[in-house]
């Protein structure tokens, strides 16, 4: 793996991330870069909290002033002010004396400062200190507007400058998170093959090169991970950066996320804590991404060259049935609607299905190879999750096996685009499907419940 060379090919067709430096002492280089790319702007402001500041922002103020930039910074302090108070405050530092935005920082302050460039209409620079999440490149920030969260369109990072050293200086339990949401790109991208070879959504041949082909190199040390190996950790960051410049090239979020995603997000629309706190969203994403592979496991077992396709169709739902279904399995959701809403606009006729399965029936012991090749087992999943400290059993995120079973019809249905559950659900093979997996000597076993 050449990764470097991948970056360079990246960011050649990538709309708005335009640089991505990562390596020892990359650092050193952002001088040159803003020079570069900021048209002889000599104003940086460096934003970070008072430990990303002293991990990374005290040394890049000094690397900008050695260079002759006027370089001001902006201390964040988390209060009990709305993310808007703070957007504007950061917006208005930006703003006078248009200085080039330097994020220094993850999570929160990073999606915060990434809409406060964007309202200050600036390309920002992003220093990540923790590899945990998928966000960092996308073109999107959660923002909480009048109590809700939701996801505020805004521009990618411009400048991408990361070293191992810092990102394999935060804390692992972070970085092993980072590690899962990287994971979940395995079961996500079969279930993009699949929603390919239904002809709802074409592989976007371009996004997906840019980073599935180097997928399992990038996960390939999860030890390294734990023991918080520069390389490894570097090989995390770069993998979740790569997805979202992905999701750039093709302006959608399907190269990131499917099903396992879909799990975390019923988790967080109802509010689900442990221990009282929220849990990180690669360990939720994880325990999605365990299921998933199991479900595929199971998948992998059928063959589909014989299915009875007249017999499938005859048992395809109307589209009354299907809508009567997710307001079923909603009824007990904040959002109500939400299942109807988007089972009605995933929801094809029983002719287009009977055209999906003749042409699976046709296609499948080819298109199962590329599928294998694809995909990891659960068991193999669940042994790099074990090696790189990310969550193996949902009791780790405060979810019973039959939580889980019960939230799961929830994430087969909670977005219009096709996933794996679709495919079961087209061979009559969902609910037998869902039972071996929580049944005896399955992935979730309910009888080896770990929490009581
Ligand atoms: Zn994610």
């Amino acid at each position: 793996m050449n990764l470097n060379q991948k970056i360079k090919e990246c960011l050649a067709i990538c709309p708005q991330t335009k640089e991505f430096i990562i390596g020892k002492n990359a650092f050193d280089k952002i001088p040159e870069v803003l020079a570069e790319r900021y048209e002889g702007n000599k104003n940086v402001l460096i934003i970070g909290d008072s430990i990303t500041m002293q991990i990374a922002g005290d040394r890049i103020s000094d690397i900008c002033k050695k260079a002759g930039f006027n370089v001001d910074a902006y201390i964040f302090v988390k209060t009990d002010k709305e993310d808007w108070d703070y957007i504007h405050e950061i917006q208005a530092a930006i703003e006078k004396n248009s200085s080039i935005p330097v994020i220094v920082g993850a999570g929160y302050l990073n999606d915060i400062v990434k809409v406060a460039a964007f309202e200050a209409k600036t390309k920002y620079v992003c220093i990540p200190t923790v590899a945990s999440v998928d966000g960092y490149c996308s073109s999107g920030a959660a923002i909480k507007t009048n109590g809700s969260k939701n996801t505020y369109n805004c521009w990618a990072p411009y400048v991408v400058v990361a070293e191992p050293e810092v990102l394999a200086g935060a804390p692992k339990f972070l970085t092993a998170a980072g590690y899962g949401d990287l994971a979940a790109k395995v079961p996500a991208g079969a279930e993009w093959m699949i929603a390919d070879l239904f002809g709802t959504e074409p592989i976007h041949e371009a996004a997906w090169n840019c980073f599935f082909d180097i997928l399992p190199e990038l996960l390939g040390n999860p030890k390294g991970v734990a023991e918080g190996d520069g390389e490894a950790v570097q090989n995390i960051f770069a993998g979740l950066a790569l997805s979202g410049i992905s999701m750039q090239v093709c302006n959608d979020t399907r190269p990131a996320s499917c099903a396992e995603h879909l799990f975390s997000h019923v988790l967080d629309m109802t509010h689900h804590t442990f221990n009282g706190r929220p849990q990180l969203h690669g360990d939720q994403v994880s325990i999605g991404t365990l299921t998933m592979c199991a479900v595929f496991d199971e998948i992998l077992k059928y063959d589909f060259t014989k299915i009875d396709v007249d017999k499938c169709v005859a048992a395809w739902p109307s589209l009354e049935e299907v809508q009567k279904d997710a307001i079923d399995t909603y009824a007990d959701f904040p959002i109500k609607n939400l299942g109807y809403e988007m089972m009605t606009r995933k929801y094809e006729s029983a002719d287009k299905v009977r055209k999906e399965l003749e042409n699976l029936k046709v296609v499948w012991p080819e298109f199962k190879k590329k599928l294998e090749a694809q995909l990891w087992s659960f068991d193999k999943m669940k042994e790099h999750f074990d090696l790189c400290g990310a969550p193996t059993d949902p009791s780790r995120i405060g979810i019973t096996r039959a939580y889980l079973k019960h939230i799961l019809p929830k994430a087969a249905q909670m977005r219009w685009r096709i996933n794996a559950f679709d495919l079961l659900k087209r061979c009559g093979i969902y609910e037998e499907v869902v039972e071996k997996i929580f049944g005896k000597g399955g992935a979730w076993d309910l009888a080896e419940e770990k929490l009581k």
